[in-house]
């Protein structure tokens, strides 16, 4: 079978990020593969415990990857921390193709466009792809997913992910994909204390979840659970009206939050103080400057850290962002951009940015609870990728066993999904519910 098919056929996505179908990635044209193991948010320990155990597999899905896409050259990415924990040293050969690149502590280094720029020197031109800069990257889990289903022609059932924040011991564990939170923390003694809410992902950018409800997907990297007092929280509970009222009265085009933006300090035309000002109404509003809406990341360094006056650029961009989904517009440059010099002194040292989070406290070690699949009912998203959602394969009351395939690719963009516990099947409206009987 060819490469991308194998890749398909397993129902690989990009395991750190969006979800973006990992076979619709590959293409000619790429000196260097960017293997993502930067674990850019704080308190997440998913990537180093993956590498810690299971780098073979690792190591043969990059080998896979840039043998089928005729890559000369993966830099393996982490940051300084974990490359002491890992006992690696920069440049280490980890294989004849495949080096070791440590990044500094600082936050957002996983965001692809920095993790590029400091891999590489390249500044992907803005609102373009990697590949026109001569780059594919992959998170480490993307590519234990592709050694798997080359090893051994096994699909994505199971999901690696940390359980960490205000709990005795963060974990980090291996579960079936769909299962329910709640039976997740119940397993493992965890409950949500009052006054704090859940997070799937990291605490900058994870989105607060219901764990009385929510499962775990193929892109869920963490849990975690914190205080609703944390600016880290309270920056999820912002009311975008009441954010864009006080953008309008009380920014006084200081300039720091483009100052500070990390896309901005890669030479990006994207300017949180001017989206502010136009919702101020003290600026006429350009076409050109509300597409560079679509260069942000959604980092949060604007709304947690610059600016002094309680104000959300984020927020206010958001808006843009929403705007412009619905349209389909994008900003996509034609012109080469340079980072500016000043950047290197700008960064945000890891330590500095859970501070202001208000996580530090929380950054322990994750322990490693191994592959754990006692879990009698899982529940299967059929959009849990970015593209069209799965078509089920299987009906209501079929029995199946773990693997087998319960849900076809559809036309276009789009994956499979495989059973990821043995039992008997439920089909509901967005999803397939698998129980033990
Ligand atoms: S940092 Fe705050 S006050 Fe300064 S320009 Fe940005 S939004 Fe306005
Ligand atoms: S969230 Fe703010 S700081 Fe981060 S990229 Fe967007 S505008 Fe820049």
């Amino acid at each position: 079978m060819d490469f991308k098919e194998i890749l398909k056929a397993a129902g690989v996505v990009g395991a750190g990020g969006a979800g973006f179908p990992s076979y619709a990635k590959l293409a000619e044209g790429a000196d260097t593969l960017v293997v993502n193991g930067a674990e850019c948010e704080p308190l997440l320990y998913t990537d180093y415990v993956l590498l810690k155990r299971e780098l073979s597999c690792v190591l043969e899905g990059i080998n896979a990857t840039i043998e089928y896409a005729h890559i000369p050259l993966a830099l393996l990415c982490v940051k300084e921390h974990t490359a002491e924990k890992l006992k690696w040293k920069e440049g280490q050969k980890l294989s004849e193709r495949i080096l070791v690149k440590i990044l500094p502590n600082v936050y957002p280094m996983g965001d692809e466009i920095s993790l590029i720029y400091q891999a590489t020197g390249r500044v992907v031109k803005a609102g373009n792809l990697p590949i026109t800069s001569g780059v594919i990257v992959y998170n480490v889990e993307t590519l234990y997913n592709i050694g798997r289903a080359v090893r051994y022609s096994t699909p994505v059932t199971m999901k690696w992910l940390t359980v960490g924040g205000n709990i005795d011991t963060p974990i980090v564990v291996k579960v079936p994909i769909g299962t329910p939170v709640e039976a997740l923390f119940a397993r493992y003694g965890i409950t949500v204390p009052e006054g704090n809410s859940v997070l799937d992902g990291g605490p900058s950018m994870g989105k607060v979840i219901d764990a009385d409800t929510a499962v775990i997907t193929k892109t869920t990297k963490g849990l975690l659970i914190l205080p609703d007092s944390t600016p880290a929280m309270q920056s999820k509970f912002i009311d975008a009206k009441k954010s864009i009222a006080r953008a309008e009265t009380a920014c006084c085009q200081c300039t720091r939050c483009t100052d500070m933006c990390p896309r901005a300090l890669l030479g990006y035309p994207l300017e949180p103080h001017k989206m502010v000002r136009t919702a101020m109404g003290a600026a006429v509003v350009m076409p050109q400057m509300v597409l560079s809406a679509t260069l942000c990341c959604g980092c949060g360094v604007c709304e947690t850290l610059a600016c002094c006056q309680g104000i959300s650029p984020k927020a206010v961009i958001d808006q843009y962002k929403q705007l412009l989904a619905k349209n389909r517009l994008r900003f996509v440059g034609t012109q080469e951009v340079e980072a500016a010099p000043e950047r290197e002194y700008r960064m945000i040292p890891s330590e500095k940015w859970e501070t202001a989070l208000g996580v530090q406290k929380y950054d322990k070690l994750a322990v490693y609870k191994g592959e754990d699949e006692e879990y009698s009912r899982v529940e299967i998203l059929l959009r849990s990728h970015i593209g069209a959602p799965s078509v089920p394969c299987v009906n209501t009351g079929e029995r199946v066993k773990k693997g087998d395939k319960i849900a076809e690719s559809a036309d276009g963009l789009s994956l499979p999904q495989f059973a990821s516990i043995g039992g008997v099947v439920r089909l509901e409206n967005d999803r397939i519910v698998i129980e033990k009987r």
